[in-house]
């Protein structure tokens, strides 16, 4: 695997490989890996010559500094992670290549994407990610960005981005890769107690209930059953469970509403929020 820290070596190295008519695919995160990221490169893999992943802890889309400084870098063990997959390429920048003084802040109107769920409880968070994303995809210039359904208003609001900009990178939607029982991947999954960590299970399982119910019953039997579902599994704190519409994420009342309908959640279990979703119907 090439690991490059400055904007120009990167760019030195794949410049050539464009030339050669190689197809370059992406996969932008911010360390602490696991199966869900590594599953990134995997399918970049699948459909491109060249795949570089990128790790990247970027401060503007925290609200929280302290939520920045103790974000995981295990750094050495993310890199034998992405050799044993054989990734092509690790970017690896320090803040100063991503954001040197003279840069242009990139903004556009995310016409309330930005305002419901995550966006709701984390002001500015967007505002973040798409700075990020589109001042890496600046300096990777790929033919394909790979992100995880996991996240999946920051994939809407890059697929938007894309669409503002007329772009003609490829976005691949990856399904969320969870573990044996059912728990969505997430680096904050460590931070859970074992008692926490059990009951945690239990989010994708509602989830999972809802998407069954809703091939009989109506949104409004499915929310209620779903959250009964919680609380019987002693999932009391629930930021939010959201049946929003695919496209605009507002949310929708009844599955007549809109052709594209997600089940997002949050749920916090021992202080970590813990996201998921499932898509109803697309
Ligand atoms: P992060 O490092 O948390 O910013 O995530 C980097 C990318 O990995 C994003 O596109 C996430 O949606 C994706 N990702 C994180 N966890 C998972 C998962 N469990 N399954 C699929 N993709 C994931």
């Amino acid at each position: 695997m090439h690991l490059f820290k400055t904007n120009a070596d990167l760019q030195t190295f794949l410049a050539q490989k464009r030339q050669n008519g190689l197809r370059i695919g992406f996969a932008p995160t911010m360390g602490a890996l696991h199966q869900g990221h590594l599953t990134l490169v995997e399918e970049s893999q699948k459909e491109n010559d060249i795949t570089v992943c990128s790790i990247f802890v970027n401060p503007t889309q925290f609200n929280d500094k302290a939520d920045l400084e103790k974000y995981p870098r295990p750094i050495a063990h993310d890199i034998h992670l992405l050799e044993s997959v054989g990734c092509s390429v690790l970017y690896l920048p320090e803040a100063e290549e991503v954001y040197p003084a003279d840069l242009q802040v990139f903004s556009f109107d995310l016409k309330g994407l930005d305002k419901t769920m995550e966006g709701a409880q984390r002001p500015g968070h967007f505002a973040g990610v798409v700075q990020v994303v589109h001042r890496l995809l600046d300096i990777v210039q790929p033919d394909a960005l790979y992100m995880g359904q996991k996240d999946f208003q920051q994939y809407t609001i890059i697929r938007a981005m894309l669409r503002h900009l007329q772009s003609p990178i490829r976005l691949v939607r990856v399904p969320i890769i969870r573990e044996a029982d059912g728990l969505a991947m997430s680096s904050r999954n460590v931070r859970l107690s074992p008692e926490g960590r059990q009951k945690a299970a239990f989010i994708s399982k509602t989830l999972f209930n809802a998407q069954q119910n809703a091939k009989t019953l109506s949104l409004n039997e499915v929310r209620s059953a779903a959250l009964r579902d919680f609380e019987q599994y002693g999932l009391t704190d629930v930021d939010y469970l959201e049946f929003a519409n695919g496209d605009t994420l507002q949310p929708v009342q009844s599955f007549q509403d809109a052709d594209y309908i997600v089940l997002c959640t949050v749920v916090r279990i021992d202080g970590v929020r813990l996201l998921d979703n499932v898509i109803l119907q697309e």
